[in-house]
């Protein structure tokens, strides 16, 4: 151990339970502790390397737009954060993009363009956002406050009001819930925190007919959904629909922050001069590596992830200790019948692979180029521990 980890004890705020793991440097889906010992890394940070760590194409673009202007002000034009926009937009049809610098923030921005349309289309008392029950939307107090679990609510009240919390996949909930004075819908295609859930196919159909007829926005939260990580760009092609609204962070920076807000037809023209703003949103660092990670993210590429979603749904789900694998693309999430998550997870690590948890599952997120020897590796690795007593 170099050490540095008691200093982090000692002085950095108790929010986060670290594990004991020192973390260096690393190459792709590598990453090596402060004792020389290597992990396959199925979690990319939370989703967030999503072409590794170091990845030579997204380092490249990054140090060239380091060495020409770091950051400005949202006062002048800067190339990537332009460019970004144009490709985002291209990509999806979405109209306008607003930068900022995290998920939450991403949510915020989100939340203000739904009031503002409610407001103008509808007047002052429409501005509630629907969301789902054991929904994560971020820790920001608003975001929070979208955030359907209670567990997160309670050191923080009073909490931003207008926010209601119905069951996922509950029409008739939903149906009882909308009304004037609802401007939107928000909720992630699949739940990541919440335990890797996808939405069924034919409540996701229900919300959108029903919003389209009553004119309340769809929000889809693409904050861990997005940017490839479903086997599609955006986690909401997969279910045959276009929101008015996308949210996305995470995996879009490659490992900067940056958040994006997509904003389509209907909102597009919701914002205007000083309704919002950013100081270090759009940043053109983050905004030249965020490109190099859009622009790879092809059909083929696409295809790719999927193939390597299969695999590891067909591999973890023919085993016999294993009760069900569930998720999207290569956010999957399952759970074993003889031993908790976290045993698995610090099983895993012992011998090398890096897992994550959500509720009470394992959660899987490697970096979206994991080579399949690697991956196959980590994988073997899950089944020893997982068919182990
Ligand atoms: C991670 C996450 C957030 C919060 O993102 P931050 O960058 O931590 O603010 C919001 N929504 C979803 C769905 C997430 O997975």
């Amino acid at each position: 151990m170099k050490g540095f980890s008691s200093i982090d004890k000692e002085y950095t705020a108790s929010t986060y339970k670290r594990f004991d793991l020192e973390i260096i440097s690393g190459k792709g889906s590598i990453l090596t502790d402060s004792s020389g010992k290597e992990y396959i890394d199925l979690g990319s940070g939370i989703g967030v390397t999503a072409f590794g760590i170091n990845d030579e194409v997204w380092k490249n673009a990054v140090t060239e737009q380091l060495s020409k202007v770091q950051h400005t002000s949202n006062l002048y034009y800067t190339e990537p954060s332009a460019l970004l926009a144009e490709a985002l937009c291209r990509k999806t049809g979405f109209k306008k993009v607003f930068f900022s610098n995290s998920g939450a923030e991403a949510n915020e921005c989100a939340i203000k363009a739904a009031r503002k349309y409610g407001n103008d289309t509808k007047g002052e008392g429409c501005y509630k956002i629907v969301t789902l029950v054991n929904s994560f939307h971020g820790r920001t107090i608003t975001t929070l406050s979208a955030t359907g679990q209670d567990s997160f609510h309670k050191l923080f009240n009073p909490l931003t009001d207008g926010f209601i919390h119905i069951r996922a996949n509950d029409i008739s909930a939903l149906k009882e819930t909308l009304d004037e004075s609802v401007c939107a819908v928000m909720f992630e295609v699949c739940q990541g925190e919440g335990g890797v859930i996808p939405l069924e196919k034919n409540f996701v159909d229900e919300m959108v007919k029903i919003c389209r007829e009553k004119d309340i926005l769809l929000v889809t939260d693409e904050v861990q959904t997005g940017n490839g990580r479903t086997g599609e760009l955006y986690g909401y092609m997969n279910y045959g629909f276009t929101p008015d609204i996308v949210s996305t962070a995470k995996g879009l920076g490659g490992g900067l922050p940056i958040g994006a807000t997509l904003l389509g037809d209907k909102v597009k023209a919701v914002f205007s001069y000083g309704d919002h703003g950013s100081t270090f949103g759009a940043n053109p660092v983050c905004c030249a590596g965020a490109l190099s990670i859009i622009n790879r993210l092809d059909k083929a590429f696409l295809d790719e992830v999927k193939a390597k979603s299969e695999y590891i749904f067909k591999t973890l789900g023919s085993l016999e200790n294993i009760e069900s694998v569930r998720g999207l693309g290569l956010m999957i999430g399952f759970k074993a019948k003889n031993k908790t998550s976290a045993e698995i997870v610090s099983g895993c690590m012992e011998k090398g692979v890096l897992c994550l948890t959500a509720k009470d599952r394992v959660r899987l997120l490697p970096a979206l180029n994991i080579p399949e020897a690697t991956l196959e590796k980590a994988i073997n690795v899950i089944k020893e521990v997982v068919e182990e007593n």
